[in-house]
């Protein structure tokens, strides 16, 4: 008989377990409580993990054309002197690509059509049952084999089990935009890098996505009420970093801030419910690798469980054999947020810090 997955959130994880379960051979519905569906945040770093589980959903070939793979990465300091250069690559065991999250979301939403998953929009989750249901605001109850809540860093679905995450908070904040990007517009370097700036009190860092889009990801402590206002003030940000004025002059009115935070809970499953991304083991974007553990917990669950005969013992096992590795990413992530906060500081991209990158995440071909 078809086994069936109610899902709640229509993110990165909510799709990626989506498809994997459709792809085995199950049904899947995703409930996602926003009217329409759309990535919200800019743009976005994918390593190699991540494109892996990409191939695997059918959505590796749209996501990479359109998106950007950067000749190197630097470092610069408020004086504009590179002080880090790092390349990724068949070299490093990892590509380092980068895009705006619409791309990522779209490629994702045609593979989840074609692979026939239901998204049903307008559908706000408001609790789960261990024995395996979802109930929605309007008060409907969707019976499945197994339920998934996808529904991110407040996830309802963590809520109502009474599961309460450590969360450690982070001082610092980002502004996430997109501005048009033009030919050359870094004089001083090679304009197709990924460059982080840092000055001693912010951080730009500079992350082309396409020919035409400029992924900036402005870095403040949350303290600095002017710093981390929308509309963004340009005259701060420009006095921060000069020699960028004539790209912060194309921001405008937009821009969204956000903080960040680490949240663990003891436990990912309850009975036939298990969390993934955000609402089990959200993490500081320092090593850009919430949504890439998403998507690699998205496809592993679907693997360990599209077989079983036992779903809540597969769930259990899923959990114990693939989380060391979420673990280790968020408690580095964590470290690194604490301690670049605000200093003149050098992502240093080292084997811990690449672990993650360089997996092959369960129920791809590679891993097989
Ligand atoms: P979400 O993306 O939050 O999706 C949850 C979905 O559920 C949403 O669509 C929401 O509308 C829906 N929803 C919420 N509540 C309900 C409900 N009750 N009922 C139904 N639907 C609901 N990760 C990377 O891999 N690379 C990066 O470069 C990167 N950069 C980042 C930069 C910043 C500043 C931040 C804050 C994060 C970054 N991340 C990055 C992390 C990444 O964005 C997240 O880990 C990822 O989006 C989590 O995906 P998700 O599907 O778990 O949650």
């Amino acid at each position: 008989m078809t086994r069936h997955a109610e899902i709640a959130g229509a993110g990165f994880a909510g799709l990626t377990v989506a498809i994997a379960l459709r792809q085995r051979g199950w049904t899947a519905r995703v409930h996602e409580s926003s009217p329409e569906l759309r990535a919200f945040g800019a743009g976005i770093f994918i390593w190699e993990n991540g494109l892996r589980v990409l191939r695997t959903l059918g959505a590796y070939e749209d996501v990479i054309h359109g998106a950007h793979e950067a000749p190197g990465y630097e470092g610069r300091n408020a004086d504009n002197e590179r002080i880090s250069f790092e390349v990724f690559g068949p070299q490093r065991g990892t590509r380092m690509l980068t895009m705006t999250r619409q791309h990522l979301y779209k490629a994702m939403l045609a593979a989840a059509d074609r692979a026939g998953v239901e998204i049903v929009t307008r559908s706000e989750v408001v609790s789960a049952d261990p024995q395996g249901s979802l109930t929605t605001s309007d008060g409907r109850v969707w019976p499945a084999d197994v339920v998934i809540g996808a529904d991110g860093v407040t996830s309802k679905v963590r809520k109502s089990l009474g599961l309460i995450p450590v969360v450690t908070p982070c001082d610092f904040g980002v502004i996430r935009l997109l501005v048009p990007r033009e030919k050359n517009d870094l004089p001083f370097t090679e304009s197709d890098n990924v460059i982080n700036f840092w000055s001693p009190n912010f951080r730009i860092l500079y992350v082309p996505c396409n020919e035409n889009e400029l992924y900036l990801a402005m870095g403040a402590r949350d303290s600095d009420k002017s710093a981390t206002a929308i509309p963004v003030r340009a005259d701060i940000w420009a006095a921060a970093f000069p020699f960028l004025k004539h790209i912060i002059q194309r921001i405008g009115q937009q821009g969204r801030y956000d903080t960040y935070e680490t949240s663990l809970l003891d436990h990912w499953t309850i009975g036939r419910i298990a969390l993934i991304g955000d609402s089990a083991h959200a993490m500081p974007p320092t090593l850009g690798q919430g949504a890439g553990c998403a998507m690699m917990n998205g496809l592993s669950i679907a693997h360990h469980i599209c077989n079983a005969d036992d779903v809540t013992k597969a769930l259990s096992d899923w959990e114990h054999s693939e989380r060391e590795l979420t673990d280790h990413t968020q408690d580095i992530a964590k470290r690194y947020a604490a301690t670049h906060a605000g200093r003149n500081g050098v992502s240093k991209w080292d084997d811990a810090a690449l672990r993650a990158a360089h997996h092959l995440p369960s129920g791809t071909v590679e891993a097989a």
